[in-house]
C-alpha cells in the first residue's frame, strides 16, 4: 500500500563538533521520511519548495520512485532553509537559523487528486495547520494517520497542534518534546498524558537511548543500533518515522504488535542515516544492507 508523506523539503546547513560542515545540502522532514519509507513501499510526497530548488535534488528523490506530483515548486519563492550545529555529544543541537520562506504561515500545499484516497498517512514535521489542511482534503479517514512535531510548533502553534492530536492515531516525537508538550519530566508519564490528548499510541525517540512505544495497554522498548561512526544526526528522527510508516504501509497493518516490530526496521534505517551528511549514506544503502543489519540487531537484543 502506498504511503502519503507531507513535510518540509529544505536546504540544510550543518556543523558537527569535528569541524566538518555542509552548506545547503538536501534535507527536510518530508524528504528524509519519504526517502526512508521508499525502501519498503511506494511513497507520495507532498511538499513546497521555491524556484531555487535544484533539479538534481528532485532527481535523487525520483530515482527511488518517490511520487513527486505533490512536490510543488513556487518559482517566485525561496525554499525553506535550516542551519544547525551539533554539540559534543552529537545528540543535542542548536538551531542557528531557520528561514520558513515558502512554508510561511498557512502555506496550504496542493494535494493531488490521485493522493486523496491514501490509507497510510505520515505528517512529518511541518506546521500543524498544514497537517490539518491536508487531512481535510482526503476523501475519507485514512486507516493510519501518524504525525511528528517539534519544539517550534509546540511553542508557536499550540491550538492547531491540540486539534491535530484529536485527529491522528499516533504521534512520534523526541523525549524533550514530550516534556515540552506536557510539562512532565518523566517521559513515560508524559507520553501517557499525550494519549489523553487523542492519539492511541505515542512513540518517543530518545536518541542513543533508543525509543519506546506507549499504548493504553502496553509499552514496547527498543534500543538504538550501536553506531560507532556518527557523522551527522540530522534526519535520524524523520528517517526513523518514515521507515516505521513505510514498513506498516507495506504490510497494510497498524496493530500494536506490527508497530512494535516496525520500530526495529526504523532503528536500522536511522542508523544508516547518521553515517553521512544529508542523504549521502542512505543513497548507498540497499534493501539487502538493511535486512542484514536488522539480522545483526536482532541477535544483539535477543535474550
Ligand atoms: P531531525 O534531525 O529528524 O529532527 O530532522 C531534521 C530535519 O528537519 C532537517 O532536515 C530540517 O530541514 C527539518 N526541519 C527543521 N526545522 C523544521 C521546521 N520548523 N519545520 C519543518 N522541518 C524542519
Amino acid at each position: 500500500m502506498s504511503l502519503l508523506v507531507i513535510g518540509s523539503a529544505a536546504f540544510d546547513s550543518v556543523q558537527t563538533p569535528s569541524g566538518e560542515k555542509r552548506s545547503k545540502v538536501m534535507g527536510g522532514s518530508g524528504v528524509y521520511a519519504a526517502y526512508a519509507a521508499s525502501f519498503f513501499t511506494p511513497v507520495r510526497l507532498v511538499s513546497v519548495v521555491g524556484g531555487d530548488w535544484p533539479d538534481e535534488f528532485t532527481r535523487v528523490l525520483a530515482q527511488r520512485q518517490i511520487g513527486l506530483e505533490g512536490l510543488e515548486i513556487r518559482p517566485e519563492g525561496q525554499t525553506f532553509s535550516w542551519t544547525g550545529k551539533y554539540l559534543e555529544n552529537m545528540d543535542d543541537r542548536e538551531t542557528l537559523d531557520m528561514q520558513l520562506n515558502v512554508m510561511q504561515g498557512a502555506y496550504n500545499p496542493v494535494v493531488p487528486e490521485s493522493y486523496r484516497d491514501s490509507e497510510f498517512v505520515f505528517l512529518a514535521n511541518d506546521p500543524p495547520a498544514s497537517h490539518l489542511d491536508l487531512l481535510s482534503k482526503l476523501k475519507r479517514k485514512p486507516r493510519l494517520t501518524v504525525a511528528d512535531t517539534m519544539d517550534f510548533y509546540i511553542h508557536h502553534e499550540p491550538d492547531a497542534l491540540r486539534e491535530l492530536l484529536r485527529q491522528i492515531d499516533g504521534l512520534i516525537l523526541n523525549d524533550s518534546e514530550t516534556r515540552l508538550l506536557t510539562g512532565l519530566q518523566n517521559t513515560i508519564a508524559a507520553a501517557r498524558q499525550i494519549l489523553e490528548m487523542g492519539p492511541s499510541f505515542v512513540v518517543v525517540k530518545k536518541g542513543e537511548n533508543g525509543a519506546f512505544c506507549l499504548t493504553r495497554e502496553r509499552i514496547h522498548l527498543i534500543p538504538a543500533f550501536p553506531s560507532e561512526r556518527v557523522v551527522d544526526p540530522t534526519g535520524a528522527g524523520d528517517s526513523f518515522a518514515g521507515a516505521l510508516m513505510g514498513t506498516l504501509a507495506e504490510s497494510g497493518k497498524s496493530d500494536p504488535e506490527s508497530i512494535a516490530s516496525a520500530m526495529a526496521r526504523a532503528t536500522v534505517v536511522a542508523s544508516y542515516c547518521i553515517e553521512g551528511f544529508s542523504l549521502e549514506q542512505l543513497e548507498r544503502v540497499t534493501p539487502g544492507h538493511i535486512e542484514s543489519r536488522l539480522a545483526a540487531f536482532r541477535n544483539m537484543i535477543t535474550f
